[in-house]
């Protein structure tokens, strides 16, 4: 069976981008694949988050895995600062790593330009600590939106000049589609994240939903309620389609361009359909919340789990390397 690896970040709330993006792949992924599923607080601390914040969001970010479909029993659930070995492996790999192919990544420019008074060396390095993540379990299927396939593509790189060197270790890992892979934000400007505030929140209860929707941008040329629209280019349409069925979609679709409908009651019929998802998980994160142990009693077993195999693999590089 191929071997799957994936993590994300503790950064804040859960949004419906996260839900889509990766979630939701997740949950489908577990079904055919073996599974590893990390929560990556190593990778967090590029951004220096206060230490309290960053632990609840380990655990709200935990609950939220698990109220969204993950099952513990079948995908390997951990946070990452609990397996060591990701940490030693990614140092091995910015050995086999040249500066020249780190500059070019343009996530770092990006998160450069986010976050320019705190451009650290971790934020650099993250694609070779990304590597050591899927190739300290040897995955050979990585699930990865767009904005990441820059860094498998030097992950892929990484272990080729390691195997070159020290014969073969890792197997290169191959992209799985996300079919979710870039969610717009609300602005309709920019990838759906909580810390540019354009996020509709997965907890979030349907009065805020609707509210935050209320500003959302639509076709711009529907500046009147009887002016026809065009949903191909309305970043609400596009949300449509995530949470609304097929006949909802061509029905919403044409009452747009015919004015039949303003952009209110399309909003509110979103919403409506956004809530039959959120809704239920919103339910299971109140019940998983009420039972905390059994959250530190799950993370706990997956990082046993996770480090079991981790050691395996670090105690073949240690001998490959000479260590
Ligand atoms: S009716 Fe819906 S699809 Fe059409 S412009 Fe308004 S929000 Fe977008």
């Amino acid at each position: 069976m191929s071997r799957i690896m994936s993590g994300i970040q503790p950064t804040g709330s859960l949004h419906i981008g996260n839900y889509l993006g990766a979630l939701l792949n997740w949950v489908r992924l577990q079904e055919e694949y073996e599974c590893y599923f990390s929560i990556v607080d190593l990778h967090a601390l590029t951004a220096r988050p206060e230490p309290q914040e960053l632990r609840l969001a380990v655990r709200e970010l935990a609950i939220g895995v698990l109220a969204s479909g993950v099952d513990p029993e079948r995908a390997v659930l951990f946070v990452q600062s609990q397996v060591p070995e990701h940490s030693e492996l990614a140092w091995v790999f910015s050995c086999m790593t040249q500066m020249g192919d780190l500059n070019r990544m343009t996530q770092f420019k990006d998160k450069s330009q986010f976050q320019a008074d705190n451009i650290n060396a971790g934020l650099f390095t993250y694609p070779v600590l990304q590597a050591a993540d899927i190739l300290i379990y040897r995955a050979d299927r990585v699930p990865v939106g767009e904005d990441q396939v820059q860094h498998l593509e030097l992950a892929r790189e990484i272990v080729r000049r390691f195997n070159g060197i020290y014969g073969q270790t890792f197997p290169e890992p191959i992209v799985v589609p996300a079919k979710a892979p870039r969610v717009m934000g609300l602005d309709g400007e920019s990838k759906m994240s909580k810390s540019r505030g354009n996020e509709i929140g997965l907890f979030e209860e349907p009065e805020e939903t609707m509210k935050k929707l209320r500003g959302a941008k639509t076709d711009p040329q529907r500046l009147r309620r009887n002016d026809p629209g065009r949903p191909e280019i309305c970043n609400v349409f596009s949300y449509h389609g995530y949470f609304s069925d097929a006949a909802t979609c061509e029905q919403i679709a044409a009452d747009c361009r015919s004015a039949s409908i303003g952009c209110v009651d399309c909003k509110q019929s979103l919403a409506g359909n956004l809530e039959k998802v959120k809704g239920p998980i919103r339910e299971r994160a109140q019940e998983l919340r009420a039972n905390q142990g059994a959250i530190d009693e799950i993370l706990n077993e997956g990082g046993n789990r996770a480090r079991a195999v981790a050691k395996e693999t670090m105690d073949l590089v240690r001998e490959r390397v000479g260590l």
